[in-house]
């Protein structure tokens, strides 16, 4: 099965982030640390044009530092600014602050010489969903306010959050819903919660994690389900693995279903411990094979 897309509701929210985006000087652009090409908008360019933007690699505390970091370099490679941050414990949030002030500093400097008092910078916040977007809002305002406005039917007027002297935030992110056409980035998207799970071929995704895990961190799955697997058994019979040690038969056979379950589960809950899914080696593989 193939993960679907809506496209008109896809067509809509960048739209809506269109709009907003014309009120402000900055973005930030939140992506999952553990799948940073993954979870970015590859249009984002299109989208966001002539603006300053910032990528911000949230959840950094779940994922696998070293693979990151090669993607903070590539992103960096390209010319983009990269923060690293955890909204959820409010870690390096000001960091983010003090590089958007950077960003325009040369602007302001322009505005300054021409006598004209420069107004303070205005921001917003857009990604995928579930990178952290509310958290993110929330945690550097100190108060619980982006989430009651993704409420359907709550229209609110839209605010500007003052972050300090400087510095305005509008309060509610943009929602992107990248578009895709390679699966892998589908079943990645799945597994940090960005698609929903009712319209996502499970089955493909634990498959796809089993996958990944035996390529990358093949001692953590060993590990959490005390099993012995190599990287080259097959993606089907590791399940069949993790099924006997976790599940009764059904009627002679694994119980598929509640394994496919656990697999996903535990990658949520970071049973695996540190974990970065987009592999880097793997990019310059195919960029290799592209080439040739
Ligand atoms: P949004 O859909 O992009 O607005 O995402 P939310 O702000 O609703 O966050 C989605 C989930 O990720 C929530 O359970 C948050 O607590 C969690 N979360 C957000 N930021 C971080 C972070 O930096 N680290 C961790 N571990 N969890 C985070």
């Amino acid at each position: 099965m193939v993960i679907q897309w809506f496209p008109g509701h896809m067509a809509k929210a960048t739209r809506e982030v269109k709009e907003k985006l014309k009120l402000v000087d900055i973005v930030f652009e939140l992506v999952d640390a553990r799948c940073p090409l993954s979870s970015h908008n590859m249009y984002l360019d299109e989208v966001v044009k002539d603006k300053k933007k910032i990528i911000i690699f949230n959840k950094i505390d779940l994922c696998d530092r070293a693979e990151t970091a090669k993607w903070k370099n590539y992103f960096e490679n390209k010319g983009y600014t990269v923060v690293y941050t955890d909204a959820k414990n409010s870690n390096n949030l000001n960091k983010v602050i003090d590089k958007a002030k950077e960003e325009l500093a040369e602007k302001i400097a322009r505005q300054v010489a021409k006598g004209i008092k420069p107004r303070a910078i205005r921001s917003m916040v857009i990604g995928v969903p579930n990178v952290g977007k509310s958290t993110f809002i929330n945690k550097l305002i100190k108060k619980n306010i982006a989430n009651t406005a993704n409420k359907p039917g709550v229209t609110k007027k839209q605010q500007w959050l003052k972050l300090n002297k400087d510095i305005e935030l509008l309060d509610t992110p943009g929602i992107l819903m990248p578009k895709f056409d390679n699966q892998e980035i589908g079943k990645k998207l799945s597994l940090i919660g960005s698609i929903k799970d009712d319209i996502t071929p499970l089955d493909d995704v634990s498959l796809y994690l089993i996958e990944l895990l035996k390529e990358n961190y093949l001692e953590n799955l060993n590990n959490l389900y005390k099993i012995n697997v190599n990287s080259d058994d097959e993606n089907v019979f590791i399940m069949e693995k993790v099924a006997e040690k976790r599940f009764k038969k059904i009627g002679g056979d694994y119980d598929y279903d509640s394994t496919i379950k656990l697999l996903i589960q535990d990658f949520r809950t970071q049973k695996f411990g540190l974990i970065t899914l987009d592999n880097y080696n793997f990019l310059l593989e195919n960029e290799e094979q592209n080439e040739n």
